[in-house]
């Protein structure tokens, strides 16, 4: 340093100064830059003020937008911020006035609890509990965290809140459109069923009509018969001799009306019991719908359900069975012969328009399980639609023919069952498999 003697510092033209230009230069150079230091100083200081502002003009503006009630309450539990939807529901957010001024007087022990808890033990809680409102009371769902200020003390609280009113208002909209919805489905759900039971009573009335008519046709050959009987036994009684009665006979043609007579009978019988399996069929379907799982045979669920579609049915498809003769898988037989009815249905009306329909069949077990699987030559379903068409009330087909339950019913059935309904990936057509399990193979 250039200074020199104890003066150095003082002024020129002060007694005992004796300062050199050099010194001057430097001490003009400290002031400069101490100066400069406090512009830039002062430049920040203005920065952080308008970033200040702008982060408090953006927190107002939250407060007050915002529809939840928040309010900020310090150790004193007095409030020192409050969102605009406090002063617009309560009517009060004064700030610095005791929170308990907002709240009735039999909850504020409660809230004041969850406070301490919230301030003293750093425990967020939620409670019920009623506010003083500008029309009475209101009750309101309520959040109270601790905040914690920089140096990780707790500063007070934070409560957020939701008059239960609004809440309670919209669950009840919910539950009405949720009740809407389920009328809509049971609607649906009825006329899916409907719609199967009208499938069903024209299979019945199609395969009851000819069995009916073959009974009525043999009836008649047999009154026939029967009144060339009686003839014969007129004659009899009249006390006809016996080369009369040979004459009778041969002219009534009776050897041969004997044989017409049992065919007749055999036939009418033969009907009657078609007709007897047709209920018998009609009985197990209606009466298996619900109760225990039960051991049955697959193959034979199969055919009953196959017989009841082909007697809807007004075209004749070509159906392959194959597998095993007999499968036995546990499950409510009614349920599954519903499934298999409308795996098949599905499959029949997939093949309305392909030259030479046919329909496969295969069941057998795989693994601890019993499977069906049906296929057909139909159009197929396309990959975009894969997951879709177990979508309840998905259908392609035109009003009044589907109603797009029949598969999500039956994926469900499946699934109480335990077992799966799936789309396979087939290489034409469509395939559909459904598993059940086997029963427990004995010790
Ligand atoms: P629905 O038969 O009343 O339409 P489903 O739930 O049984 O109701 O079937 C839904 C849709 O899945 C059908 O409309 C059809 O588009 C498609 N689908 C079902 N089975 C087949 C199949 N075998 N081949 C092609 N598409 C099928």
């Amino acid at each position: 340093m250039a200074h020199s003697g104890p003066h150095a510092l003082l002024p020129p033209g002060t007694p005992g100064a004796a300062l050199t230009d050099t010194a001057w230069v430097e001490v003009l150079a400290a002031v400069d830059k101490t100066y400069s230091e406090l512009v830039a100083y002062q430049e920040e200081l203005e920065t952080r003020n308008a970033e200040l502002d702008a982060m408090r003009r953006f927190m107002a503006s939250v407060f007050a937008s915002v529809s939840d009630l928040i309010l900020v309450v310090d150790r004193d539990f007095r409030i020192e911020e409050a969102s605009g939807s406090v002063a617009a529901l309560l009517g009060a957010d004064k700030l610095g006035t005791p929170v308990s001024a907002l709240v009735t007087e039999a909850d504020w022990p409660m809230v004041e609890a969850a406070l301490r808890q919230a301030c003293d033990q750093r425990r967020p809680t939620s409670i019920e509990a009623a506010f003083r409102s500008t029309d009475g009371e209101t009750p309101i769902d309520l959040s109270i965290a601790p905040r914690i200020g920089d140096r990780g003390r707790t500063r007070g609280a934070v409560l957020t809140g939701r008059p239960l009113a609004e809440l309670r208002r919209a669950y009840s909209k919910l539950a009405d459109s949720h009740q809407q919805l389920k009328e809509a489905q049971t609607h649906l759900v009825r006329n899916e069923k409907l719609a199967s039971l009208g499938r069903l009573l024209a299979g019945v009335a199609h395969e009851l009509n000819n069995p009916i008519s073959f009974v009525y046709a043999n009836t008649h050959a047999m009154e026939k018969s029967a009144r060339k009987l009686e003839q014969y036994f007129e004659a009899v009684q009249a006390g006809a001799s016996r080369d009369e009665l040979i004459a009778l006979r041969e002219s009534l043609r009776l050897d041969r009306e004997m044989g017409n007579l049992r065919m007749a009978l055999e036939g009418a019988r033969d009907g009657a019991e078609r007709v007897r399996d047709i209920v018998e069929d009609l009985r197990r379907l209606s009466a298996d719908g619900t109760g225990e799982m039960a051991p049955f045979d697959l193959v034979t669920t199969a055919q009953a359900a196959v017989n009841w579609v082909r007697r809807g049915s007004k075209r004749d498809v070509r159906i392959v069975t194959s597998g095993l003769p007999e499968v036995i898988a546990v499950g409510r037989k009614g349920h599954i012969q519903q499934v298999l009815m409308n795996l098949f249905q599905n499959a029949i009306d997939a093949v309305e328009g392909v030259a030479a329909p046919e329909i496969g069949i295969e069941i057998g077990t795989v693994a601890r399980e019993a499977f069906v699987r049906v296929t057909d030559n139909g159009p197929g379903v396309p990959p975009a639609l894969a997951a879709t068409i177990f979508d309840p009330f998905f259908t392609t087909k035109e009003v009044g023919k589907g109603t797009g339950l029949g598969l999500s019913i039956s994926h469900k059935i499946a699934e109480e069952h335990g077992g799966s309904l799936t789309l396979d990936d087939a290489c034409e057509g469509a395939s559909f498999t459904l598993t059940l399990p086997a029963p427990e193979p004995r010790p």
